[in-house]
């Protein structure tokens, strides 16, 4: 297993983490299979969607805001209960195959780190599976 380190910045974040498994897709020489990429954190996800408009990002943000709002009657007192609730809601890992070396993605998708209680040093596995 390999990991990726994603930094954050601010609380409410998505990182595009696409090029960082490329990188790492070459790196490891891995040519047909399939790799798991995996959220270890319960207040951040993982979601493939469009990289192109970054207003896709923001909409996804401001919507999951919405529906899951930071103030509100929460048992869960540590202050983030939102963050878990939308990492749920997200999902901890995205599975992208790799054919000839590429990861086989959309014209218009990337793979992104989402962070809900940041900023934080995250982490995100990754592991290939050859097939
Ligand atoms: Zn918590």
């Amino acid at each position: 297993m390999k990991f990726l380190t994603v930094p954050t910045s601010t609380r409410i974040e998505i990182v595009d983490i696409t090029d960082k498994l490329r990188e790492m897709v070459k790196n490891n020489g891995w040519s047909e299979g399939i790799v798991t990429v995996y959220c270890p954190h319960t207040t951040a996800a993982i979601t493939i969607n469009e990289a192109a408009d970054p207003d896709v990002r923001a909409d996804i943000l401001e919507t999951l805001n919405k529906l899951v709002p930071y103030n509100d009657n929460y048992a869960h007192i540590e202050g983030n209960a939102d963050a878990h609730i939308k990492s749920s809601l997200v999902g901890s890992s995205q599975q992208v195959i790799i054919e000839h070396g590429r990861l086989v993605l959309g014209t218009w998708q990337g793979v992104f780190f989402c962070e809900f209680d940041g900023p934080r040093q995250r982490k995100v596995y990754v592991k290939f599976v050859s097939g």
